[in-house]
């Protein structure tokens, strides 16, 4: 009979589980491949038995990221990751910030949160209408051994949508006077992004780590 090859799991017994706090698949795709290098299996909460409802009621992307890894990792004991991200805009003080996912209500579509922000916008001169994307990682990997990031993209609100790539607020994200984020590709926008700056502070410190 031949001899059953053994899992990738069995080959290296030294891997080990890592939790992103999100079920979120695309999410999920991202982490497994920046995460894979340094020896970590990376599954969703959900696969970790995780299925609480996580508060998020943080004033600030940092906190909104730690307190969602903060209770996968309580509940489970295992190193966790979570992100939070969202748009700010200057004129706005901010907003929509942290309530970015949610700016236009609880069941409204991208579309309607882009029109809100452009309705907020109407007649604002260029000079005042800069915002950035910001994305933040919180890393635990043990009690008292945890890291936070962040990353962030500048650029300014157009006067209309644009573009038909991303999703959320990316057609009215100028990134330069011709293009939004929706006008660039999805390998320029994962080379310039706030996520990327993000994953990429987050490698150095996994470099650091675990090379
Ligand atoms: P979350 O981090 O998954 O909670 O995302 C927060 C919200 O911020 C999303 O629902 C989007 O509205 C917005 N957002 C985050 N990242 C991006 C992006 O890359 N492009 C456009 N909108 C984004």
């Amino acid at each position: 009979m031949e001899h059953q090859q053994p899992s990738s799991e069995e080959q290296s017994p030294a891997r080990k589980r890592l939790i992103i706090a999100s079920n979120n698949a695309g999410k999920l795709r991202e982490f497994k491949e920046l995460l894979s290098p340094y020896g970590f299996d990376v599954i969703s909460m959900r696969e970790a038995g995780f299925n609480e409802e996580i508060v998020e009621d943080g004033d600030t992307f940092e906190e909104n990221a730690h307190i969602k890894a903060r209770a996968v990792f309580e509940a489970t004991g295992e190193p966790t990751i979570a992100d939070d991200s969202g748009l700010e805009i200057d004129f706005l003080n901010g907003a929509p910030g942290v309530y970015s996912a949610r700016y236009a209500g609880e069941n409204a579509t991208d579309k309607d949160r882009c029109n809100k922000v452009l309705s907020e916008m109407h007649g604002v001169a260029r000079e005042l209408r800069d915002a950035r994307f910001v994305c933040t990682i919180h890393f635990i990997y043990a009690e008292d051994d945890e890291y936070s990031v962040r990353g962030e993209v500048n650029g300014y609100i157009g006067d209309k949508p644009k573009g038909k790539n991303g999703f959320g607020y990316d057609p009215i994200f100028m990134v330069n006077d011709d293009d939004s984020m929706a006008d660039i590709s999805e390998e320029e926008k994962n080379k310039i992004s706030h996520r990327a700056m993000a994953f990429k502070k987050l490698s150095e410190i996994l470099k650091e780590k675990f090379s």
